[in-house]
């Protein structure tokens, strides 16, 4: 052959084996045998590596798996990826739609909504990017707005196309899972290997898709659902042939652009509909290939999807319809007391290990003295223990009739089982805490829990401290508080037992990265009492740095929107203490934090923005951020107190409201006028 042949040739092949992968891996319907392709994929790869001039990083033989990576990449995901509000009975399912259409009649839209129900698999979220046909990158969900680069390992799964059949550029979202049959044939090796086994399909799904060497994923069988086309994408875009009027449109298009998707989903005219398909799949879950923890139920029409929008976080057109928590029996082994970072004395059941909700559990919480006084719990029982969601497994009834004789009731300890101070309970407001504490501020169990917490993925995320190396490095004096991180060397851990020069070299890079760190995460590795992830980032929209907030007065502390007088309370206590005081002047020097306070004095300050109908070039999500952006307020519907309707094509009664307050209505290049 010569080499225009040659070229013809591998095209011709290129085609040919993706037409059959969509039949195998799509449809489901091979029209040649197993052995038959992979002749065409080795006559494909000679081909490749005699002719290295027509190599292609899409073409059908890079599914094997490229080179080994030594890193994943951080990716900003273009349209924020969100997830679902949950439900778990029929009546909230009902209440959710009544809110929806409460907000449609806002808008005079009379339409009810149809609904396609699909099947929540339990995997994990991907992002899947193609440019003009060709795919060129995936990512995981990371938290909605920051994910992980995966795409030479997403390369080698069979259910996605590499080459669309039309050069457009569209952003597709799937969920990545493994079949129970691949968990069991990769566990049984693993074990053989002397390996730590696979928990679930999920846990089995997320090592794999972490996995720095796509040859690996290759061997896994990895599948994609693929189920959204991110419309917003394709909103000034010329292709209008990704452009859909209802989710079940756009399925068949995805089914059709060789993406795999799962055909047990129906499209329902109202929630009944939809009710009967889920008392259906309550009773048939276990019977299919992946795991599933309830169905989403989506608006069909696409319109009406758009008009709803978000709330502060998930889409209001869709929602997680869970089923029933699952519940097994098992036998009570023990009940060990553990200490966490505030002092907090939390009993734990010690079970024998079982099978709940696809995952192996062998512990769960008891919460508190007085739980286990109502449970009538006792080391021998055989309890019942339930799982709903993601929440933590937990006992919620004992089988009296299975209770040894000889069953005693369980004593909580009087005095901590870390410093044996003595354990009492506290005030929390007007109350007494239903939880014993250890007072000690020097209690050993403690202050780990706060290093732990310190270091956290929401916190520093220095996530070359594991719990184990931080316990192992507390135990021998090398970490004493959390200033004494930054002062570790690479000398001072390595030689220590179980750490080479490798693993020192990445603890202390580690550290490092963690050096610059956006206010919010370090306020919370802190570990002050009830400052959460969600407050934390509320209190750091409104102060440049921790000083600020370390000097504000409660009074101003609990004006913060989410922050209330029991925050303040704790915030202002904690900056009091003289201890925090030296740990932060020994800390804070060490870092760079960065602020994230929100301007106050933009273009726009003061002023409230109502929005309404479709803007020429904006979307509303957009438009609100432009505003907020230059100091301006955005809310939902109109009042006396609003300054401007910002107005598109269409819009229902917020123009007839402004008119009636006489507020002025602008359209979107007045306010980019406003603002310039
Ligand atoms: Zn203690």
């Amino acid at each position: 052959m010569n080499k225009k042949e040659v070229e013809a040739r591998i095209t011709e092949l290129r085609k040919l084996l993706e037409r059959h992968r969509v039949l195998y891996h799509v449809y489901d319907k091979p029209e040649i045998s197993d052995e038959v392709y992979d002749s065409l994929m080795r006559e494909l790869e000679n081909l490749e590596k005699n002719n290295p001039e027509f190599y292609s990083s899409l073409s059908p033989t890079v599914r094997i798996g490229g080179d080994t990576i030594d890193h994943f990449e951080k990716v900003i995901h273009e349209v924020k990826q969100w997830s679902f509000d949950n439900v778990f009975n029929f009546q909230e399912l009902l209440d959710w739609e009544d809110r929806n259409l409460t907000i449609l009649k806002k808008e005079n839209i009379k339409e009810t909504p149809t609904y396609v129900a699909e099947m929540k698999i339990d995997g994990l979220k991907v992002v899947l990017t193609y440019e003009n046909g060709n795919f060129v990158r995936a990512a995981t969900r990371g938290n909605g707005e920051i994910g992980e680069d995966i795409t030479e390992n997403i390369k080698t799964v069979k259910s996605i196309p590499l080459v669309l059949p039309e050069k457009i550029s569209i952003t597709v979202v799937g969920e990545a899972w493994m079949k129970k049959k691949d968990l069991e044939r990769i566990n049984k090796e693993r074990e053989k290997d002397g390996l730590a086994l696979y928990a679930n399909t999920r846990n089995l799904a997320a090592g794999t898709l972490r996995q720095l060497d796509p040859k690996i994923v290759a061997t896994r069988n990895i599948q994609i659902y693929a189920y959204d086309i991110e419309q917003l994408r394709l909103r000034d875009t010329e292709h209008s042939s990704a452009k859909c009027k209802t989710q079940e449109e756009e399925l068949e298009l995805l089914s059709k652009f060789g993406f795999l998707v799962n055909k047990d989903r129906k499209v329902c005219k109202n929630l009944k509909e939809a009710q009967i398909f889920y008392e259906k799949w309550i009773e048939k879950r276990h019977t299919e290939d992946y795991g599933i923890d309830g169905l989403v139920i989506k608006i069909n029409e696409r319109y009406l999807w758009d008009e709803l929008g978000h709330t502060a976080k998930c889409p209001r057109g869709g929602i997680a319809y869970k089923f029933p928590a699952e519940v097994v029996a098992t036998k009570l082994l023990g009940i060990t007391v553990q200490v966490g970072r505030t002092g907090a004395i939390t009993p734990v059941a010690e079970l024998a290990p079982v099978l709940l909700a696809g995952s192996t559990v062998s512990r769960a919480t008891l919460h508190n003295e007085d739980e286990i006084k109502r449970l009538d719990v006792r080391v021998g029982d055989t309890v019942s223990l339930r799982k709903a969601g993601d929440v933590i497994p937990e006992i919620f009834d004992v089988i009296k009739d299975l209770r040894p004789k000889n069953a005693k009731a369980f004593v909580m300890p009087t005095n901590c089982p870390s410093c044996d101070s003595k354990l009492s309970r506290i005030q929390i407001g007007k109350e007494l805490s239903a939880a014993l504490y250890c007072l000690n501020k020097s209690c050993p169990a403690q202050h780990l829990e706060g290093l732990i917490h310190f270091v956290s993925k929401k916190g520093m995320n220095i996530d070359g401290l594991g719990e184990r190396i931080i316990e192992t490095f507390h135990d021998i004096g090398l970490i004493t508080d959390a200033s004494s991180i930054y002062k570790l060397k690479k000398e001072d851990i390595e030689g220590l037992e179980g750490f080479g020069e490798k693993s020192a070299i990445n603890i202390i890079a580690s550290i490092e990265n963690s050096r610059t760190v956006p206010l919010h995460r370090f306020l919370y590795s802190l570990g002050i009492r009830h400052v959460g992830e969600q407050t934390a980032k509320d209190i750091a929209k409104h102060f440049s740095n921790l000083k600020e907030i370390s000097e504000a007065q409660v009074e101003k502390l609990s004006e913060i929107e989410g922050v209330g007088e029991k925050v303040a309370d704790a915030l202002v206590s904690y900056f009091a203490n003289s201890s925090n005081q030296k740990l932060l002047a020994r800390l804070i020097p060490n870092l760079k934090v960065t602020s994230e306070k929100v301007i106050t004095d933009g273009k726009l300050f003061n002023k409230t923005f109502v929005i309404t109908g479709t803007l020429p070039s904006l979307s509303r999500d957009e438009a609100k951020e432009l505003i907020e952006k230059n100091g301006g307020k955005v809310t939902t519907s109109v009042s006396k107190s609003t300054n401007y309707l910002l107005a598109g094509i269409g819009g229902g009664s917020k123009r007839d409201d402004a008119i009636k307050f006489d507020i002025k209505i602008i359209s979107e290049e007045d306010l980019k006028k406003l603002i310039a």
